[in-house]
């Protein structure tokens, strides 16, 4: 199949600007119903790179119409058509993993090598794996009484809204979109406020296949176009990924429906080295989990890492050099390891954070890497990542989810008090255990409060690897057939009396 429309535009700015002011809706990229608009900004550089449509009710209304008139076309589709046609969509996503990840990288300012090819490459990866997944939209036979046939089958919800937020949201939106339409659904998506190009790219490339209205985008703020997609009578299902505090919201407001959501949130993830963990690869784990190429940005955070006292302080020294080696940049420049924090508001917070970290008796703030010195990034978002040692687990910055680079090392002695220490935390999205101890290993897997526990290994997230947090860090799992079937369909009984 070939698509003349749509050549890979490698200018993130030409395609920014190109994408400006429009929703997409009905499969049409339109203006918003007031022809009000929000400035993007490049938080490496602090220049506005496009403006994007701001989204209100009225263009929810129009949204959700189109997804309900398309929907109701779709589901009468055979499954596997369906699937090939996602998985289409896949293949020519596949086609612009260059072209999105450069414009991902400038709207949200994480570095082009390091993060952005990798998540646009997973974006593409989640829409073929579901799209070869439709034929397992089965239902059951179930044994009741030989009169009485009794059988089960998967039926779409209908209209879904997802809502995402700005730190991987390729990734996100993937692993929400994907099940959601080969499930039989049509989607109506609202972009974060940071990141609203990249997400409409996706829908323009995509709508190149998809019948018209199926895959609906809208940019805009939470209140004003969130909170209105959420509250919409005719969306049946939610899914939500960002914080705590809005996943209330949204779960409020679903609750009023009642109708099913989907909630990943938060974290604040443990990572605990034990006394005979191989310590290299452990300082590899910790900068990979705690991801400091994303600036600290990641809801899997390893935010609080316990190390055995008697290799906290080479622990600490071994990650402070892997660390300063790290090059803070231009995000879209090839060196570059290390970008820009997302926002002013992002910004301020995570400042604020390190600033009450240094003012905690008893801590040491370990400054790493150095803001870059090329005029051109002046006015950039630059957070030196730091360290900290001394604090405990009772600390602000052990207990409060940070989403920045920053991290806490907590010295421990005994196992029974760290693997306490790791689950006193009101979240729990993500845990690791480093030790070449296999009984320990296998304990801590037991014990550890987490929807993800991984030994000796940090982070992995997998269209096919069920993901999702416990406690205060969600609701519902992505990821897998499971989140297929969970969270995009309803279970149909149908029983025959043959008598
Ligand atoms: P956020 O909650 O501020 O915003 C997320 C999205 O919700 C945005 O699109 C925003 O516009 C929208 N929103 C805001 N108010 C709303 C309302 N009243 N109704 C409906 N929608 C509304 O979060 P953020 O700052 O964009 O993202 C960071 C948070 O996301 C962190 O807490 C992080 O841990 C979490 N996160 C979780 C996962 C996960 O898989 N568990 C992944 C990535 C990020």
């Amino acid at each position: 199949m070939s698509h003349p429309l749509l050549q890979p535009v490698l200018d993130p700015h030409a395609l920014a600007r190109s994408l400006s002011g429009r929703h997409l809706i009905g499969g049409e990229l339109v203006s918003s119903a007031s022809g009000r608009t929000f400035d993007v900004v490049n938080p490496a550089k602090g220049e506005i790179v496009g403006q994007a449509a701001f989204g209100e009710a009225a263009d929810v209304e129009a949204a959700v119409a189109a997804a309900v008139t398309a929907q109701a076309e779709w589901k009468q589709r055979p499954a596997r058509e369906r699937g090939r046609l996602v998985a289409e969509c896949g293949r020519l996503l596949t086609a612009h993993v260059e072209e999105l990840a450069r414009l991902i990288t400038l709207e949200t300012g994480k570095a082009l090598r390091t993060e952005s090819r990798v998540e646009a490459g997973v974006l593409s990866d989640s829409f073929v794996f579901y799209g070869g997944l439709a034929p397992e939209l089965k239902g059951e036979t179930v044994p009741f009484n030989p009169k009485m046939l009794t059988l089960t089958q998967r039926e779409p919800i209908g209209v879904v809204g997802a809502i995402i937020p700005w730190n991987v949201p390729l990734l996100l939106m993937a692993l929400k979109i994907a099940p959601a339409l080969v499930a039989g659904n049509a989607v109506v998506v609202k972009s974060a406020e940071e990141a609203p190009f990249t997400v409409l790219r996706v829908c323009q490339i995509v709508n190149q296949v998809l019948p018209p209205g199926l895959f609906n985008m809208l940019s805009g703020y939470g209140p004003e176009c969130g909170a209105p997609l959420v509250a919409h009578p005719k969306v049946g299902k939610v899914t939500f990924t960002g914080s705590v505090e809005t996943g209330r919201i949204v779960y409020r407001t679903a609750a009023e429906k009642l109708i099913p959501v989907t909630l990943e949130l938060g974290g604040k993830s443990p990572m605990i080295v034990m006394a005979d963990a191989d310590l290299d690869k452990a300082v590899d784990g910790a900068v990979i989990g705690m991801r400091f190429t994303r600036q600290g940005q990641s809801c899997t955070a390893a935010s609080r890492i316990f190390v055995h006292d008697s290799i906290h302080d080479a622990f600490v020294a071994k990650l402070k050099a892997k660390v300063d080696a790290m090059v803070m940049g231009d995000p879209l420049d090839e060196r570059t390891d290390i970008g820009a924090i997302v926002s002013p508001g992002q910004f301020e917070k995570v400042t604020d954070y390190i600033r009450i970290g240094r003012e905690t008796p008893g801590a040491t703030a370990h400054t790493c890497s150095r803001r870059p010195e090329d005029p051109a990034l002046a006015k950039g978002l630059f957070v030196e990542p730091v360290i900290f040692t001394g604090l405990t687990n009772d600390s602000r910055l052990a207990r409060e989810e940070i989403f920045g680079p920053v991290t806490c090392v907590i010295r421990f002695s005994d196992y029974e008090d760290v693997i306490r220490q790791a689950n006193d935390t009101e979240y729990g999205l993500a845990a690791t255990i480093w030790t070449r101890d296999l009984k320990t290993a296998l304990d801590a897997t037991q014990r550890l409060e987490a929807g993800l526990v991984q030994v000796n290994q940090n982070l992995v997230v997998q269209p096919n690897i069920s993901y999702g947090g416990v406690k205060t860090s969600g609701l519902g799992k992505e990821a897998s057939l499971e989140a297929m079937l969970e969270h995009f369909t309803h279970k149909k009984t149908i029983i025959l009396n043959m008598a």
